[in-house]
């Protein structure tokens, strides 16, 4: 018999602090796909989309999908934008009724105007359509913020188990033979959660290095799945940090078979670990001196670039993207050949466009949206060597076989350092988002990306060092310094020791 299955997502990690609102814009400038427009679109890549549609075709679902929606992380989602969504989201799913099965890809750290739990919302919205017998597989982001009531509307909850975020496909898989199990009636799933209070955790869930708190984590869950009666999946989220709203923090939740204490018991075991490793981390955040140093240092030739992670600005975190004081003190320090990608910046993005190739330009560089965070505009006068429409496609191990685009851009070549001016926030996370402008990205000195995590599945195996700089952005590691209002209180690092 062949199930139907209704699929659709709303993605949006949400930086509470940041000033610019996240709009229905901000989505279509991202990724904002309907109907028929999915599956040409995410058929064969190794994000959800990819796994969602093999699952179709092994199984024979028919399929339900009326919406893919991503933004970059931003702020909040506004109402209007969300409202639209969930509109789209909630009309098909009307029109489709009866329906067997409900798979969502989802991120878990989506906050919306009037609404603080916003997954939630969705879960509450499409419960309430399908019913308490129809069961509901969300797959989620490992850095979720997630809910109690994410664990009792949904029947299924998978979450990622590596940063950088390569296996994107595979959570959803899990995600979607749960459901396949649910709906034939051999499981009856049910979803437990424990958390800990602890702003963001598990080394963020890092797990490039092959060790550290997120990797020991993942070990004992390995050994839980494998020996716990009746457990399914266990999904370990390290929590998203910038997010004013009262369960923010890292997450254990249980799946397993049936409604027993045992799943809860189990998912408050495993959280202990959140716990006694809060303030254990693989990576750090180095003042913008010590970084001038290290980028001073002579290279051996062939040994590959250095990585500068420009982290607290990095949009792929909700930064704004358009921080300078990396790029001013790189200047300034006259560090020769370094390609910065990306600025974002509308309004010079245009200036260099519209100037083409071969001409010289002088631009007001970044630091509009809030310059208190990262630097104010850098005055500029360099040669446009390059335009594109940005538009890339992923070959590396992030997200691999996906689009993502910069929007109209340009390279901006001002002698010893080349920079990436694009329309869009976007993170570096692919080789790919160099090639497009000519830049060879193994042959530079230096790579300063606008980045955290994801771009070392890509960069890293060929670079030199990796190293991080806290150029004063909006993604700080400094709590304290941020105006919480709705956090729940006590919290580590904030009151508790
Ligand atoms: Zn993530």
């Amino acid at each position: 018999m062949a199930f139907t299955v209704f699929s659709a997502s709303v993605m949006h990690e949400t930086h509470t602090f940041s000033i610019t609102p996240t709009t229905l814009a901000s989505f279509e400038a991202c990724e904002y796909l309907k109907g028929d427009e999915i599956p040409k679109a995410m058929r064969g890549t190794r994000a959800e989309w990819g796994a969602v549609f093999d699952l179709a075709d092994e199984f024979k679902w028919k399929m339900v999908h009326p919406l893919a929606a991503v933004a970059q992380p931003s702020g909040k989602v506004t109402a209007d934008a969300f409202e639209h969504m969930l509109g789209i989201i909630v009309g098909a799913l009307t029109a489709a009724l009866p329906v067997d099965g409900v798979l969502l890809p989802l991120h878990g750290a989506m906050v919306a105007d009037g609404h603080d739990d916003a997954e939630g919302e969705i879960l509450k919205r499409v419960r309430a359509l399908v019913g308490p017998k129809v069961p509901i597989a969300v797959s989620l982001d490992l850095h979720a913020n997630a809910t109690e009531e994410m664990a009792s509307l949904a029947d299924i909850v998978t979450t990622y188990r590596t940063t950088p975020h390569t296996d994107m496909y595979e959570a959803a898989e899990r995600a979607g033979r749960l459901l396949q199990r649910a709906m034939k009636g051999e499981i009856r799933p049910t979803v437990s959660l424990a958390n800990r209070p602890v702003i963001s955790g598990l080394d963020r869930g890092r797990t490039i290095s092959g060790y550290g708190p997120m990797v020991e984590m993942l070990a004992f869950v390995k050994a839980a799945e494998a020996e716990e009666p009746g457990v399914l999946d266990i999904g370990v989220n390290a929590g998203y940090a910038w997010s004013d709203v009262p369960f923010t923090g890292p997450s254990v939740l249980v799946t397993g078979d049936g409604r027993r204490p045992a799943y809860k018991a189990l998912a408050e075991r495993l959280a202990e670990h959140i716990w006694t490793t809060r303030a254990r981390n693989t990576i750090g955040l180095l003042p913008m001196e010590e970084t001038i140093a290290i980028a001073r240092e002579r290279a051996p030739a062939g040994a590959g670039p250095l990585l500068i992670g420009d982290y607290t600005d990095n949009p792929g975190g909700g930064g704004h993207g358009d921080g300078t004081n990396l790029i001013r003190a790189l200047i300034e320090a006259g560090i020769e050949d370094v390609v910065v990608g990306t600025i974002a910046d509308p309004e010079s993005a245009a200036i260099g466009l519209r100037a083409g190739v071969g001409a010289t330009v002088s631009i007001d560089l970044g630091g509009k949206i809030d310059p208190r965070f990262g630097g104010t505009p850098i005055r500029l006068t360099g040669k446009v060597v390059a335009v594109s429409d940005g538009i890339y496609l992923r070959k590396g191990k992030y997200a691999t076989g996906t689009t993502g685009t910069m929007g109209p851009s340009f390279l901006l070549d001002l002698g010893s350092i080349r920079i990436i001016v694009a329309t869009y926030r976007t993170q570096i996370d692919d080789r790919e988002q160099f090639r497009i402008y000519g830049v060879e990205p193994e042959k530079a000195n230096i790579l300063a990306c606008k980045a955290m995590n994801h771009f070392r599945a890509d960069f890293e195996p060929m670079a030199r060092k990796l190293i991080y700089v806290d150029s004063g952005g909006i993604c700080s590691l400094d709590y304290a310094k941020f105006p919480w209002t709705r956090l729940r209180r006590p919290i580590w690092p904030l009151d508790l020791p």
